[in-house]
């Protein structure tokens, strides 16, 4: 290389050049140099940088460094310094290379060095360094962790207050990306990759998911992660990714905590209507592409209102508790058991297969879970018996949605109760049909009181000795507007089941109560009007039957005007509130009469411990009456009893002479049916009446 070539190149480096002697005289600066210092030329810069030897660098102690380093090395290289600019003495950061350069024998003769103004890149990294700082302390003291992902390398860069929310302390956990993601919880990492890549690879417009990680003490903690790229190469690859962690684990317990109860009931934990349906959907589900079927089975718990109102909810509540285990056992594992509500639960078997026996194999079943059910509960030292009704439904015999399977469960059960409780029942379509009747007499008969379509008719009870009328029963009547005629016998369940039956007994008493106060002052001041009364109206609070009292009162009549019938299965409940609601009732001076004696359980005791007046033979004893017939030995005995413990006798049902003959002789008191007269409409009655007298 010539000297020219070499002289030109000093003078046209875009950047300063210079040779000084090792005492630091400026010897030569390029143009570059020159206009780095601030000076029009070179004369005028090496002229003023020898008259006065100002300090170049700021921090004095790198003029030291520079001049150690190179007589130690004998060069220096990107050795970066803040300096003055010499004419103006602006500060500007420069990047320094130099060399020692020595003649022929070793000795020094100069420095040579090049002289780089680097000022705006070292801004520009300050101010990114800043604006870095700012936005960690921002979102540190959001309360958020911050992490910083070299993704080439696997380094990561966790911010204390990250390290913090698991426990550790700075500087704890190891640099690099699997130090946190060995701590993910191992159910949380596939989906925590998924989102990742939807973010890397564009799909997603940030990285957000939420998992858990394990603490430096062991627990576990839920954070949400957002992130973003923030440097990708030119392929688009990603380079790095900064993003946060947020504590959210308070977040995820009360989430869990709804999600609790939503799904579960508290008093048994086993799941309530809304997890059963999920679960049954899903049984389903999973059922149907092998055929195999699912029995729903809704239980009944018989007689638990019972223990509720006699022993209180403390030990209803235990009895639940106790009865959900025992089902939960005798359903065996992998079938779900749900608790309905009040004392209704719900088995769903999967573990059955399509056999042809089913309808056995599930009989055996149902046959185990009444068993475990009728045995005793132990409730604070007391024993319980209660027992259970069973309805099942079959998927996909019976029905294919859930809401058919609930009403077809619910329809057997129905019918499993009205078969006399402590059973199971399998659905039928003929349930179905009977069902759907119901439904829609329930619909009509709440409208049938307003619409003026019920009537109460009056059949006459009379004295068998004498021939004479002095009571009658009260019947209730329900003229269809489409279906004509409908027997009590059919809507009065119905009534019962759905609470209408308050309103219109109490209807039916109103009647009653304004019919025998006319007959009283036109027939009989004597005269007194049965009335039949459900076992539901005895389950309302006491003042209802004080208010029957008091509206005899107020039409100033004594209370024997009205004599209430009751079944038997009255007085086998002995809830407070029912017998509280009979003693009120012979308080006001309310005769009671008892209604179908002989079709249920009534024991004797419960005949004398509650003073009843008169006892009804049901029917079906008197259709049988013949001379030496089983049935008339029956009714003896039963007259004979009831005399004895003081009350009077009605036989229901008389629809020959000889029923009432043999009645008669046998020391019935009363007798009601067809022979005197059916039931009849007051005005009917009122000419059979007149007609009768004479
Ligand atoms: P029940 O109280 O045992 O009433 C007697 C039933 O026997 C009446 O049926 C009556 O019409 C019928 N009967 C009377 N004499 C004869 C006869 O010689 N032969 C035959 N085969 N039957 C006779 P009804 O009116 O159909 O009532 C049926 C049941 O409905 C009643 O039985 C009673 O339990 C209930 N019921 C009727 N009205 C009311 C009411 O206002 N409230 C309540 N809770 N139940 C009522
Ligand atoms: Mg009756
Ligand atoms: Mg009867």
């Amino acid at each position: 290389m010539t000297d020219t070539l070499r002289s030109s190149l000093f003078e046209f480096l875009p950047i300063g050049a210079y040779r000084t002697t090792p005492g630091g005289v400026q010897l030569r600066a390029n143009a570059a140099l020159v206009r780095l210092n601030g000076y029009d030329n070179e004369a005028e810069m090496l002229a003023a940088t020898q008259a006065l030897d100002q300090g170049w660098y700021v921090d004095p102690g790198r003029r030291a460094a520079f001049k150690a380093q190179m007589e130690s090395q004998g060069a220096v290289v990107d050795f970066v310094s803040e300096v003055y600019r010499h004419k103006t003495r602006q500060r500007i950061w420069v990047r320094e290379t130099a060399y020692v350069v020595r003649d022929a024998n070793g000795c020094i003769q100069f420095y040579e060095g090049t002289v780089e103004d680097i000022s705006e890149s070292m801004h520009a990294q300050q101010a990114l360094a800043e604006s870095e700082a700012r936005w960690r302390m921002a979102l540190e003291a959001a309360g958020d962790g911050v992490w910083d992902w070299n993704i080439r390398t696997g380094e990561e860069q966790c911010s204390d207050g990250l390290l913090r929310m698991f426990g550790y302390e700075p500087g704890e956990l190891p640099a690099d990306l699997s130090a946190l993601d060995t701590r993910t919880h191992p159910d949380d990492r596939a989906q925590m990759a998924i989102d990742r890549d939807a973010h890397m690879s564009g799909r997603a417009p940030a990285y957000v998911n939420e998992h858990r990680v394990q603490c430096k003490d062991g627990s576990w903690k839920w954070v949400l992660s957002r992130g973003m790229v923030v440097a990708r190469d030119h392929t688009g690859q990603p380079l790095r990714m900064i993003g946060t962690h947020t504590d959210i684990s308070g977040r995820k317990r009360a989430e869990s905590l709804i999600w609790q109860q939503a799904n579960f009931d508290s008093l048994t934990g086993l799941p309530n209507r809304r997890l059963l349906r999920q679960q049954l959907d899903a049984a389903m589900a999973h059922a149907a592409p092998h055929a195999r079927p699912v029995a729903v089975a809704f239980i009944d718990l018989d007689h638990f209102k019972e223990v509720n109102d006699t022993l209180g909810h403390d030990h209803g509540d235990l009895l639940l508790v106790q009865a959900a285990q025992r089902i939960r056992e005798a359903a065996g594992g992998g079938n779900t058991v749900a608790r309905m509500g009040g004392d209704e639960f719900t088995v769903v078997l999967t573990d059955i297969t399509p056999d042809d026996c089913l309808a056995d194999v599930l009989a055996l079943r149902l046959k185990a879970l009444l068993d475990v059910l009728s045995q005793g509960f132990e409730l604070r030292g007391q024993t319980v018996f209660v027992s259970a009704s069973i309805g099942v439904a079959l998927y996909p015999t019976d029905a294919t949605l859930v809401e058919d399977l609930f009403k077809h469960a619910d329809q057997a059960l129905y019918s499993a109760k009205g078969a006399g409780r402590n059973r199971f029942c399998f659905f039928t379509p003929a349930l179905q049909v009977a069902a759907q009747q119901r439904a829609r007499l329930d619909a009509d008969l709440r409208v049938a009181l307003p619409q003026h379509q019920l009537e109460v008719v009056y059949q006459p009870i009379v004295a068998l000795a004498s021939g004479r009328v002095h009571k009658a029963e009260a019947l209730l009547r329900w003229h269809h507007p489409v279906l004509g005629p409908v027997s009590p016998a059919q809507f009065i369940p119905i009534a019962e089941s759905s609470g209408q039956i308050i309103p219109l007994g109490d209807w039916v008493f109103e009647q009653a109560v304004e019919q025998v106060a006319a007959w009283r002052q036109r027939f009989d001041p004597a005269f007194q009007i049965s009335v039949n009364k459900s076992p539901v109206q005895f389950h309302q609070k006491a003042a209802h039957t004080s208010n029957w009292a008091t509206q005899l009162m107020q039409r100033g009549m004594p209370g024997n005007a009205i004599a209430i019938e009751i079944t038997e299965g009255l007085l086998l409940d002995t809830s407070p509130l029912v017998t509280n609601h009979l003693a009120a009732l012979r308080d006001s001076g309310l005769d009671v009469s008892l209604d179908d004696f002989g079709t249920g359980y009534s024991s004797l005791t419960y005949l004398q411990k509650l003073a009843i007046d008169f006892i009804k033979i049901d029917q079906s004893f008197v259709r049988n009456l013949q001379p030496g017939s089983t049935a008339l030995s029956l009714c003896k005995a039963i007259i004979v009893m009831a005399h004895e413990l003081g009350m009077q006798v009605v036989a229901e049902g008389v629809e020959t002479d000889m029923q009432r003959d043999l009645l008669l002789a046998a020391g019935c008191d009363f007798g009601q049916g067809y022979l005197f007269a059916r039931p009849m409409s007051v005005a009917a009655f009122d000419a059979w009446f007149v007609q009768n007298k004479s």
